[in-house]
């Protein structure tokens, strides 16, 4: 044998992490009573436990005392009893518990990876080098937003009380990204982590205990899904945020709806691993490694679904194929393991149907020869060819180690390939053309965008995905927006519509000619498909005119146009900003006229119509200065990489306008969407459809792209259930009766769209509050596209 041979023959000896510090901890602690709550460790109030157990080996670690509805309301009424002090408490002081934990958990850092390890099954080498360090970063970088809260979120507070539900696969990572943006905003918490993985979280509440959290502000309570659900159904919970699968998170949307609940959703993901074929091949393999290997494929952002370029796919395959076959399965604690068995039986069973209904439906399936551990939850690394677009294997979220990987000629197929899906948390992309990659970019559906790297996250970088793969960040400025309220101008109740349609109209006196308003469809005035009106009356109780009673197909029409508008997401925002100036400049030549439309339909006064109008005319030019001045950031994270916050639009964007102030209240909405390049589907005020109708003629002739702005007059509530309900609509606005709200959000389920209502009221349009940044940021997703540099 020469050197050569000899070196490749050589085998890495094993390298165990000693465990007797995490045996001990075990053994010290009652874990029937795990309930941290007001600072005190309690049995469940009805004695149950259930078990955690080592992936590794299936052992018994610990029985966990199991939270009932009791325990979380005594967690719940604790957290609220807490509030009150812990938002009043100085940013400094707050600053100063969030720092003391961020250094506790230092000086118990390896014992917080030992356990994780032993709890999850994810290798030493992560949780050591990665989980651990992230989640004190976490704290350490939030202590700094607890200082400077006044000052950089002025007309925000604290939230209140906050239930928290996260997954098994990084249980103390996203404790950290839940409780320290929290505190730091002044809210106090109650966090349930999984069934499967409760222990570093128990050591965590031990950490708060010696860190100074006041009693109350963390309270952390154990159990399965009913639990969970117990505090997601808790009215003295003022903000859920979840993080687990979109199944549970479409639940949790479904249950909070109508509850004025403030709700973050972070969820399954089927992320696009896109190498193009001037991409350095070596470093794409390594990062496919962590892309999809990473804690065994457990991962929310996994790069699970390869699209490979078609002339370098071959060459690139085999590549993979090589370096699978060393990726060592083992023992999590053994510092060479890369791969650790997944987190419980239940979860192999799931990965190993998955892989066989993948296979019946096509795609072949491929694993190094490698022998597997004879006991625990382990699996090879899988490597799926041969996939079809449709494939189980490239449609749903398997969750462990299992690549699919797909081939692309061009550019436009790579994107058509990596946004086929009903997820939209990350993607990567590889080039050695910066262009090319920064082209891609913007036009995946990803909330995170990572060139020519994978799997790169840190505290002061928003974390979070478009479609059904939640919304929300976690990280960062835009994360701690999650842990606030904003302080918006609260304006009247909205009446059910009932209520509000049944005036008497009487014939008109045959002062004016008789009009029958139409829809605007793609910049065309149409006919409701159903040919039936709406009378609308003069506050007098006249008949004032006819409005478009329009229906489902009217609103199926309207989307289709505002999803085939190109012209206005793709404008620059000073084209943008051009053509809403130029829509204020048309709207005050028109002042007179639509002051008078005003007087008529609301009997307003003529001065507080004017008002009205040159307010509308004045948000017009506030939002066409904004278009270009709401701008992303640039963060700079500990490594060399630059992480880019775009704001891009949210996409098509539903819009129900309240009655209360009905030119202003329109214009309040819409020209904020329209801004930050959404197109639009706007139901006016129902009452005074008019003034919406009589705008489009301004619009007309205002440079506004065909599709960019489309309005449907009818019955709000009806109409505001369509677009609930249209998976093609990514964003909803309802400011209407408390009813239509909570169906809205109930409905919303289908696509997960972003909605936002007013909880039954409408806003005070007249104030300064309810224009800005507020909306601003309502009608954007932050894309964070992260560039390392450097060579
Ligand atoms: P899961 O949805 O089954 O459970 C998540 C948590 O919700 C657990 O604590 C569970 O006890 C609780 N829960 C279950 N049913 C509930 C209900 N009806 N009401 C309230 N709580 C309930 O998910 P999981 O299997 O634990 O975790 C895997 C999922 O988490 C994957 O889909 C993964 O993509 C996702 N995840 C997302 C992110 C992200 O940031 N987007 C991060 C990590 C994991």
């Amino acid at each position: 044998m020469n050197i050569l041979e000899r070196y490749h023959a050589m085998e890495y000896g094993p390298a165990p992490e000693a465990r007797n510090e995490a045996d001990a901890w075990l053994a010290s602690r009652d874990f029937a009573k795990a309930l941290f709550i007001d600072g005190a460790w309690k049995a469940a109030a009805n004695g149950k436990t259930f078990d955690t157990s080592e992936p590794s080996s299936g052992k018994l670690l610990a029985k966990i005392s199991d939270a009932g509805a009791a325990d979380i309301d005594a967690a719940v009424t604790a957290a609220a009893k807490a509030l009150p002090k812990w938002s009043a408490t100085s940013g400094y002081q707050r600053a100063k518990v969030l720092y003391a934990i961020g250094r506790a958990m230092q000086r118990h850092q390896r014992l917080f990876a030992v356990l994780e390890s032993i709890d999850n099954g994810k290798p030493i080498r992560e949780s050591r080098d990665i989980d651990v360090p992230l989640a004190i970063r976490h704290f350490i970088h939030h202590a700094g937003w607890a200082q400077t809260l006044e000052k950089d979120f002025p007309d925000h507070k604290p939230v209140g009380v906050v239930g928290q539900v996260i997954p098994w696969n990084f249980p103390l990572l996203m404790l950290a990204w839940k409780i320290a943006p929290a505190l730091a905003a002044g809210c106090t918490v109650v966090l349930k982590p999984a069934e499967f993985t409760p222990l570093t979280a128990i050591l965590f509440a031990e950490i708060c205990e010696r860190a100074g959290v006041p009693k109350g502000v963390v309270n952390i309570v154990q159990g399965g899904p009913e639990a969970g659900a117990a505090i997601v159904n808790h009215p003295g919970v003022q903000k859920i945020a979840f993080t687990g699968s979109s199944e549970v998170g479409k639940i949790i949307r479904k249950a909070t709806a109508g509850s004025g609940k403030k709700l973050s959703l972070e969820l399954g993901g089927k992320s696009a691993f896109v190498v193009f074929e001037d991409a350095d091949l070596d470093s794409a393999v390594e990062g496919l490694v962590d892309g999809i290997w990473f804690n065994q494929g457990q991962v929310c952002c996994a790069g699970s679904r390869l699209l490979v370029q078609e002339g370098i796919a071959e060459a690139f395959i085999a590549k993979v194929k090589v370096r699978m076959s060393r990726l060592r399965v083992g023992s999590p604690l053994d510092k060479n393991t890369d791969i650790g068995p997944l987190v419980d039986r239940t979860q192999l069973d799931r990965v190993r149907g998955l892989i066989a209904e993948g296979a019946k439906q096509g795609a072949v399936c491929w694993q190094p020869d490698a022998a597997l551990p004879t006991t625990g939850y382990y699996h090879l690394p899988t490597l799926a060819t041969s996939v079809a677009p449709a494939n189980i294997l490239a449609q749903e979220e398997v969750f462990g180690p299992v690549l699919a990987t797909m081939s692309f000629r061009n550019t436009e197929e790579a994107i058509e390939l990596a946004n086929n899906t009903r997820y939209g948390l990350a993607a990567s992309v590889w080039s050695e053309n910066i262009n090319l990659a920064l082209h891609v970019a913007p036009q995946l559906k990803a909330g995170v965008v990572w060139v020519n790297g994978t799997n790169m996250f840190d505290a002061a970088c928003g974390f979070g995905g478009y479609r059904e793969s939640g919304f929300g960040r976690e990280g960062g400025r835009e994360g701690m927006f999650e842990y606030l309220a904003a302080k918006l101008p609260v304006g009247p109740a909205i009446k059910p519509t009932a209520a509000s349609s049944a005036q008497p109209v009487e014939q008109a006196d045959g002062a004016s000619i008789d009009r029958t308003a139409k829809l605007f469809i793609g910049g065309k005035q149409v006919r409701p498909d159903g040919n039936y009106s709406l009378a609308v009356a003069t506050a007098k109780g006249k008949l004032a005119g006819e409005a478009g009673l329009g229906n489902r197909k009217d609103i199926r029409d309207a989307v289709s146009a505002a999803r085939a508008c190109k012209a206005w997401p793709d404008a620059t925002t000073f084209n943008r900003s051009q053509v809403l100036y130029y829509f204020a400049e048309n709207l005050s030549g028109r002042a007179d006229e639509f002051a008078a439309r005003l007087v008529e339909l609301t009997g307003v006064t003529a001065k507080a119509a004017r008002e009205e109008v040159d307010l509308s005319i004045e948000r017009l030019f506030l939002y066409a200065g904004l278009t270009d001045k709401f701008e992303g950031r640039v963060h700079q994270p500990p490594a060399r990489v630059v992480t880019l916050a775009l704001h891009e639009p949210v996409g098509v964007v539903g819009i129900v306008a309240p009655d209360n102030q009905p030119l202003l209240g329109f214009v309040s909405l819409v020209a904020p969407a329209l801004a930050m390049g959404n197109t639009v589907v706007a139901v006016p005020s129902e009452r005074y459809p008019l003034l919406a109708t009589d705008l489009y003629q301004v619009i007309e002739y205002s440079d506004i792209p065909a599709g960019a702005i489309n309005i449907v007059t009818g019955r709000s509530a009806e109409l505001a259930g369509v677009l609930a309900k249209h998976d093609d609509v990514d964003g909803l606005w309802v400011f209407a009766d408390a009813e239509t709200c909570a169906k809205a959000e109930a409905d919303s389920i289908g696509n997960l769209k972003r909605v936002w209502t007013g909880n039954g009221r409408s806003l005070d349009w007249t104030s300064s509050e309810a224009a800005g940044e507020a909306l601003l940021r309502r009608a954007i997703e932050v894309k964070n596209v992260w560039v390392p540099y450097g060579d």
